[in-house]
């Protein structure tokens, strides 16, 4: 189901490792400059209660500016748990391979392109009937 080489892992988890770093700087700085002291510090403090704590942790974060950082961070652990469980690179919805091209370019991808596709219209007219 695994198509991608070793090595070819290896660069999409140092790019993500990479990534979350910067994700959690900002978010601890807006945080910070927001004078929300308890997120700040748990943004902080990763290494100590794990990526995965942080990740839900955060979920309570309210603040718009920080929002899509947060959701990154957590498809970025997401996708770290999907390595962990040998499912990363292949499309939760057909189990398609993902490719390494499509994964380069957005590492945290769970679907191929067309299920993506498929779910971005379904989403987005979800969204529109609520309002
Ligand atoms: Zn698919």
């Amino acid at each position: 189901m695994n198509t991608l080489t070793k090595k070819e892992l290896a660069h999409l988890i140092r790019v993500m490792t990479e990534r979350k770093g910067r994700l959690l700087q900002e978010i601890r700085e807006v945080l910070t400059r927001a004078g929300d002291e308890r997120y700040a510090r748990l943004a902080g403090e990763v290494t100590d209660i794990g990526d995965e704590s942080v990740a839900d942790l955060l979920s309570d974060v309210s603040h718009a500016e920080v929002a899509r950082d947060v959701n990154e961070f957590q498809d970025i652990v997401a996708a770290e748990g999907r390595i962990a469980a040998r499912r990363y690179g292949a499309c939760i919805d057909c189990e398609a391979v993902i490719g390494y091209e499509r994964l380069a370019a957005y590492p945290t991808a769970k679907r191929c392109f067309e299920c993506q596709q498929n779910h971005e219209k379904t989403y987005i007219s979800a969204a529109r009937s609520s309002l």
